[in-house]
């Protein structure tokens, strides 16, 4: 076992495309770290330059204390686990994990047999020992490709989307497999995949890139709860947090954060928590509000006037746990000029569904619903409403059309609500938000005002 370290990890192809940027990244000894991100980020690319099948362009990887820039991929001691398990049809379950052993020095007869037992116990192969590839299910080649890595006892596993080829149930199953194996085994991992759920339903860390470059790197729930910038806020959570933009006021009671008809008398606390949005009184921010932090105002204990706003339902989902609904909230939607197409495309790509940026941009009618495989709390929905896009840092400034809002054009926020909840399609609902859990980007650069 062994940590690995990305210093300053740059990938430009003979093409010109720069893949992986200046990236920065530790995984310690025995750490399961996931890297997430839209489709054509890097993910893979960064893992194949761990693996030794990419040359890097500058920087250096170590595993454990060894720069490894020049290291033949044989000779880095890493097994890899791609989507494709890559088994081979003509032997046996057996034969396919002793395969990679074959050939390596000291691994004599009784040893290969000996860890390919054990790996065949951990993951419970033993009854499938001499059956071929096509006589297992998904799931269990999956385990076989797992196995195939276990027996080389190698400083770590890197793992490449290992279960996109599995049934959404199949998927979760083998998900909490890897987990537990992973940590059983204590081996130091790199697993890449697009879906948050996955990233964050499996990693110590995770770490979310774009466009090559690192966001932000941190345990799952504090990607939730403090991302960094627009971009991982829009990418973590599902249904996606709600973007608005907004105007933060000194008010009569304190501050508040005003959009459309809206106030929210926010207090002190906000103002607390994030020392920079003092220097945004008066001005422009992006206001961020997850669904789950909505709550239909008529079941909620003590809704105090400044935290309920005036909204119409557009769409009811029920879920079962909950509903969902969306609603109007009489603002222009927030989109940014150019980039938000790409955030909204990522999360369709992680299986979250959502409306295209086309939606928001009025050129699509509001029903065009995407079908979604479900993720976090609503696995198995059927389908899933239109996600608030913002721009990314570094993104156009967010704009928003000005004067009269027409119906179409209006912001839809979605509401993540108790399923008692009786509001229907067209009703004026009022929504209480949890002032305690807002989120307040600044709308030039998308970095979060936490400061
Ligand atoms: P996905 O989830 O779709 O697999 P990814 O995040 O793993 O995407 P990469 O496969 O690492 O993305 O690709 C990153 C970028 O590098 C993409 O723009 C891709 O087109 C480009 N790329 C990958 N391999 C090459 C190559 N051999 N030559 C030129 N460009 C490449």
């Amino acid at each position: 076992m062994a940590a690995i370290v990305l210093d300053g990890i740059t990938k430009q192809f003979p093409d010109g495309t720069t893949a992986v940027r200046s990236l920065d990244l530790s995984i310690a000894d025995g750490e399961l770290m996931v890297l997430v991100g839209p489709s054509g980020c890097g993910k893979t690319t960064a893992l194949r330059l761990v693996a030794g099948l990419e040359e890097v362009t500058a920087g250096t990887i170590f595993i454990g204390d060894r720069p490894v820039n020049d290291v033949e991929p044989r000779d880095r001691d890493i097994a890899m686990v791609f989507q494709s398990y890559a088994l081979y049809p003509h032997l046996t379950v057996r034969q396919n994990m002793a395969f990679s052993l074959k050939y390596r020095r000291g691994s004599g007869k009784d040893e290969i047999g000996r860890r390919v037992a054990e790996a065949a116990r951990i993951l419970e192969l033993e009854p499938l020992l001499e059956r071929k590839p096509r006589q297992l299910s998904g799931g269990q080649r999956q385990r076989v490709a797992m196995g195939r890595a276990i027996v080389r006892q190698p400083q770590a596993f890197l793992m490449d989307e290992p279960l996109s080829n599995l049934d959404a149930k199949l998927r979760v199953q083998m998900r909490a497999e890897i987990a537990r194996l992973q940590r059983s085994l204590g081996v130091t991992t790199i697993y890449v995949t697009h879906d948050q759920t996955e990233a964050m339903t499996l990693g110590s860390r995770v770490a979310v890139i774009r466009h090559g470059e690192l966001q932000q790197v941190a345990p799952p729930q504090e990607l939730y709860l403090r991302p960094a910038n627009l971009f991982v806020a829009s990418f973590i959570g599902s249904p996606a947090m709600n973007l608005i933009e907004a105007s933060v006021e000194r008010g009569d009671g304190g501050p508040q954060v005003c959009f459309g008809p809206h106030r929210l008398a926010i207090g002190e606390k906000p103002v607390r928590e994030h020392p920079a949005l003092e220097r945004y009184l008066g001005r422009k921010v992006v206001l961020g509000i997850r669904p789950e932090h909505l709550e239909d105002a008529s079941l909620a204990r003590d809704a105090a006037a400044g935290s309920v706003i005036g909204v119409t339902v557009e769409l009811r989902e029920e879920l079962g746990s909950e509903v969902d609904l969306h609603c109007a909230v009489g603002v222009a939607p927030l989109h940014p000029a150019g980039l938000g197409s790409e955030v909204d495309a990522d999360r369709d790509a992680g299986g979250l569904g959502a409306l295209s940026a086309r939606v928001l941009a009025g050129t699509e009618g509001a029903g065009a619903l995407a079908g979604t495989e479900g993720a976090g709390g609503t696995e198995g929905a059927a389908v899933s409403g239109p996600a608030q896009v913002a721009g990314p840092p570094g993104a156009a400034p967010l704009t928003a059309p000005a004067g009269p809002v027409p119906s179409a054009l209006a912001a839809t926020i979605v509401a993540r609500m108790d399923p008692r909840t009786t509001l229907q399609v067209g009703e004026q609902a009022q929504v209480q938000v949890d002032l305690a859990a807002l989120h307040f980007f600044d709308p030039e650069t998308g970095t979060s005002l936490r400061g």
